[in-house]
């Protein structure tokens, strides 16, 4: 694949390697991100780094700007102020947007799978359009992740033929189809009936062990303490805390955290 730092394809776009204070591979950078929607402002100068493999929850009430974040990493959302790098090419639109979008997946929490693929269909889509990898070799692909979803015997239904939890494994392995550096889920299982949260959550848990970089929204508190390196808190637009699970959730330093978690535990 073409090395596009060396390339030079996109020297506007590129910055240098921006370590973080230990050393660590700093993969998604935020720095004053501001976000508005007409004259309302959701996000107010978001400053955010996340090193590479590291697992990032993120918390905080309803209407707090959480999914505009995540939205704006892969610029599903144009935000308008500061600066965003995804593996340090900055999220613009244009030739930096098609790389960052090879290194980010997305599971939403209304799975947004393709009503009229199959289960296989709407996996090797990406791979063989994005990728430009071949037919079969997207189909051998996707039936790994299908393995490793747990759904295989699924692969030749539609979505609507499947649970909500089999809809959101799907999601996931789609996601993970383009071998992603970065993963973010936007309550990949507020849409779930109860008894399916958990299968959705094993699968999730599963992918912190491999390395990849994961931005989580999510109301799973037990979860998010569980599986997170660290946790970020919102409210109204901005990031007010952050800290290891640990900290924030027994200990946090900000009232508006301790009353939200008060509120949700
Ligand atoms: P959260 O995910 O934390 O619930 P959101 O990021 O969805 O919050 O929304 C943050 C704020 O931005 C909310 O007040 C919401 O109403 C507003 N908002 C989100 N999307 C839009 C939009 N497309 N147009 C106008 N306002 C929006
Ligand atoms: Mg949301």
């Amino acid at each position: 694949s073409v090395n596009t730092n060396e390339a030079g394809l996109f020297s506007s776009g590129v910055v240098d390697q921006v370590p973080s204070e230990n050393g660590d591979q700093v993969i998604i950078s935020l720095k004053h991100v501001d976000k508005h929607f007409g004259d309302f402002q959701a996000l107010k100068d978001i400053n955010l780094e996340v090193v590479q493999g590291e697992v990032v929850a993120i918390l905080g009430p309803s209407g707090s700007g959480k999914s505009t974040l995540i939205r704006c990493i892969n610029y599903l959302e144009p935000y308008d102020g500061g600066d965003i790098y995804v593996d340090r090419i900055r999220v613009q639109p244009g030739a930096e947007l098609i790389e960052v979008r090879k290194d980010v997946g997305m599971v939403f929490q209304s799975f947004n799978l393709f009503p009229n693929m199959t289960v296989l269909d709407n996996i090797t889509l990406g791979p063989i359009r994005v990728r430009g990898m071949s037919r079969g070799d997207a189909q051998a692909r996707a039936r790994e992740l299908l393995e490793k979803v747990g759904i295989t015997e699924q692969m030749h239904k539609y979505p609507s033929a499947l649970s909500g939890g089999q809809q959101q494994r799907v999601g996931i392995a789609r996601a993970l189809a383009n071998e992603p550096k970065v993963l973010l889920f936007d309550e990949p299982t507020s849409a779930l009936d109860p008894e399916m949260v958990g299968e959705v959550l094993d699968v999730i848990k599963t992918l912190t062990d491999t390395g990849v970089t994961m931005l989580l929204v999510t109301h799973e508190m037990g979860f998010a303490r569980h599986v997170a390196d660290r946790v970020v808190f919102m409210e109204a637009g901005q990031l007010i805390e952050e800290g290891t699970p640990e900290i924030i959730f027994n200990n946090p330093t900000e009232p508006r955290t301790r009353a939200f978690l008060e509120a949700v535990l």
